[in-house]
């Protein structure tokens, strides 16, 4: 339920509404906008549907929430949720770009790729050091080595560090490493795992499953912010169809979606979205101009000699003159580059 307080209410009011909330043992979510607040009640079920606080003083209506996630819906907050990793914004009028190999492979792979990603302006180095690969024969990263090596490249270059968490016994290493946490496709409902991150202290890419609908996504992401953390990023990826042409189907109508349904910022990832690295500057452009709050991108200094992903990754004349054009598009839509 949400409680919409009116526009002239104080914070007394404000408060007597709280009280009875908590007082109901349930939790309360406040929202604070520029004329009005609201107030997003979360908790058991049957406590929310006894609780009365239309006749209160200062509240203007209540509206009860069908959907089953609440912190994570717009209804809750309406603001755009801006995330500050460091100094680097992810959403509202910024667009933040992640780029770098699928897998770390090796400290000079690293520092060939860092050193391009920082000049086409991204500013994120992305890279897997556990990797969730599909057969258990192919390259499975470089655990602990490969986090060092992707933070020594990212401090060389003055980028952050994304890499991907598969077992939350992991939490704190890669937390010392890493700036963002990144949760594969195949980990979206992984309720342990996402438990977990909702007590980390740092910032959640949550990745579309490969058979989920925007609902068990959401979901999932309510998860990570019912345990206390609210920075969390949304990642478009592909989903599974009938299409055998491209790796995935990349659902870019989930950008348009998502920005209806929640205040999250979303990012899209053209590389795994299509398997085909001759897609990935229509579809990267394509996200930005459908409002993405930013990308993650694949690149590799030599995509033909990679561990993993090469078919889909970009050299790095690719990611080169793609950032060129996004910057233009970037601005089209009002966003910062
Ligand atoms: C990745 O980003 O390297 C990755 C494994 O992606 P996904 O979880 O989307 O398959
Ligand atoms: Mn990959």
């Amino acid at each position: 339920m949400i409680i919409v307080m009116s526009p002239g209410s104080n914070a007394e009011q404000l408060q007597r509404v709280q009280n009875k909330v908590e007082k109901a043992g349930l939790r309360c979510h406040l929202s604070t906008g520029e004329d009005r607040t609201i107030v997003g009640v979360i908790g058991d079920k049957k406590a929310i549907a006894n609780l009365e606080m239309n006749m209160m003083e200062g509240v203007e209506k209540t509206v009860r929430i069908t959907e089953k996630y609440k912190l994570v819906s717009r209804d809750f907050e309406p603001q755009d949720t801006v995330i500050d990793v460091g100094g680097v914004k992810i959403g509202g009028d910024n667009l933040t770009v992640m780029a770098g190999p699928c897998a770390v492979e090796s400290k000079e792979q690293l520092r060939e790729a860092a050193k391009v990603v920082r000049e086409g302006g991204a500013k994120f180095l992305r890279g897997g050091a556990f990797k969730p690969r599909t057969s258990p024969y192919d390259f499975q990263g470089l655990a602990c080595d490969g986090l060092k090596m992707l933070r020594e490249a990212a401090d060389g270059e003055g980028l952050k560090v994304i890499t991907e968490i598969v077992d939350s016994d992991d939490l704190e290493v890669i937390g010392e490493y890493a700036d963002i946490y990144q949760v594969g496709a195949r980990n979206m409902q992984n309720f342990q795992l996402l438990k977990a991150l909702g007590k980390a202290k740092k910032p959640v890419l949550l990745k579309r499953g490969l058979s989920a609908t925007i609902s068990e996504w959401l979901n999932a992401a309510e998860y990570i912010l019912a345990g206390g953390n609210k920075d969390v990023i949304l990642c478009e990826r592909g989903i599974r169809t009938y299409e055998t042409f491209t790796r995935n189907t990349l659902d870019l109508s989930a950008v348009a979606a998502v920005k209806e349904l929640s205040h999250l910022p979303i990012v899209v990832d053209p590389s795994h979205g299509t398997g085909r690295w001759q897609m990935v500057r229509p579809m990267a452009r394509a996200a930005v101009a459908a409002g993405a709050d930013g990308l993650i991108i694949e690149v590799h200094p030599h995509p033909e000699v990679a561990l993993s992903d090469g078919d889909q990754s970009l050299t790095p004349k690719n990611y080169l003159s793609l950032m060129t054009d996004l910057r233009d598009i970037a601005a089209l839509m009002g966003k910062k580059l």
